[in-house]
Formats: structure tokens, C-alpha cells, sequence
């Protein structure tokens, strides 16, 4: 991956306080809240899982050749808006942003990973199509190297849902995703979150993905 960049976005921040509710610009003619508390299991918080995972993987990314830029650099303050995250994508003209979640959902056996993707992107048509392909060689990567398996609540069994709502995506002017990695709310699927063995296979899955996506 050399001469590479890669946008790696730990979803929320390290701490959540009453100001990030104020209001951003979120593209397709919407506003939401600077930033959300996101979800959280058993004492585990979503956003440190997504600074675990983030972790492995830009080391892994750093090891491949690629430039690897953050859009937060600790775990620990309150991390820039969502807008703000994408204007960090944006500048940094990178070959792909890819934004770590995991969701936090309360149905009955709702597990798996999906990808989300913006169908109204800034970037334009020929952006989302270029998302929606980088989507799908990082599920087929995920598919072949984890045992999570595809979003049964999300996605029609593609592990890939398009919204119109998240800003992260529809503010950039390059190819990205979101990856929600599992659901928190779901045992089986936290039990492999808590595991640094399943964190480092799905970093190298989404680096497998970026590779074949790029070639
Ligand atoms: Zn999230």
C-alpha cells in the first residue's frame, strides 16, 4: 500500500458530555448532534472497541506502506464532530476512509456485522459507486476471515444497508464506509468484540479488502 492513504475514523469519543449534542451540518440538507455517546455492554463501551480495533489496524495499514491519518488521536477527550471528521477525510485526499462502529441493537438474536454506505454523497455518483464496491470486497474479506457473521436485522443478508443520514459519509468527497462490527447488545457477538484474537482478524480483513479493492 505504498504511496497510500487510508482515513481511519474510531466512531465517538473517549468522553461524552452534553455539549456534543449541539447541532452540525450533515449533508443531504440535514443537521444531527455533533457527536453521539454511542452504545456500550457488559462495561465495555463502543468507542473503546472502535479505538481497540482502529489501533490494530492502522498498525497493521502502517506495516503494509500505506499513510494511515486519525481522525481522533486518543481514547481518552471529546474527539471532533462528525462533520469535522469528514473536512479531516476530505483534507486528508486519501484513497478511502473507513469509519469503525459497532451497533447497539435490542432485538431478539439481532447479530453480525454490516457495512453502511451513503447513497448521497458529496463526492457524487461515481464516489458512491466507488464506496459501494469497497463495501463489498471488505464483506467478502470479513465473510473469508472472521467468524462474525452478516447482519441478521440489517441489509437483506448483504451486510451492506445505503442511508442518506450519516454525515461522516455523505460530507466526503472520496470513497468511504462505516463498518458496524457486530452488535454489542448481542452476547455471542460481544464475546468476540472483548477478544483481541477476533479484533486483529478483522483488521486484517479490512486490510486484505483496501488491497484488493485498490489493485
Ligand atoms: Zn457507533
Amino acid at each position: 500500500m505504498a504511496g497510500r492513504t487510508i482515513v481511519v475514523d474510531p466512531g465517538h469519543n473517549g468522553v461524552w458530555t452534553t455539549a456534543l449534542n449541539r447541532q452540525v451540518p450533515a449533508g443531504n440538507g440535514r443537521t444531527k448532534p455533533c457527536n453521539s455517546s454511542g452504545t456500550a455492554a457488559g462495561r465495555y463501551a463502543e468507542h473503546a472497541f472502535n479505538w481497540d480495533l482502529a489501533s490494530v489496524l492502522v498498525t497493521q495499514l502502517r506495516d503494509l506502506g500505506a499513510k494511515v491519518v486519525l481522525t481522533r488521536s486518543n481514547d481518552h477527550g471529546s474527539g471532533p464532530c462528525v462533520n469535522i471528521r469528514a473536512q479531516i477525510t476530505n483534507d486528508a485526499k486519501p484513497d478511502a476512509l473507513v469509519s469503525l462502529h459497532a451497533d447497539g441493537n435490542l432485538a431478539k438474536g439481532a447479530r453480525g456485522y454490516h457495512f453502511i454506505i451513503s447513497s448521497t454523497m458529496v463526492g457524487g455518483s461515481a464516489v458512491e459507486r466507488q464506496s459501494r464496491a469497497l463495501a463489498t470486497q471488505l464483506r467478502n474479506a470479513l465473510d473469508d476471515g472472521t467468524d462474525l457473521p452478516r447482519s441478521t436485522y440489517i441489509g437483506g443478508g448483504t451486510g451492506i444497508h445505503a442511508r442518506t443520514d450519516i454525515a461522516g459519509l455523505n460530507l466526503i468527497r472520496v470513497p468511504g464506509v462505516m463498518l458496524e462490527v457486530g452488535n454489542m447488545r448481542n452476547a455471542a457477538d460481544l464475546a468476540l468484540q472483548r477478544s483481541p484474537a477476533f479484533r486483529k482478524a478483522v483488521a486484517t480483513s479490512i486490510a486484505k479488502g483496501l488491497v484488493r479493492w485498490l489493485d
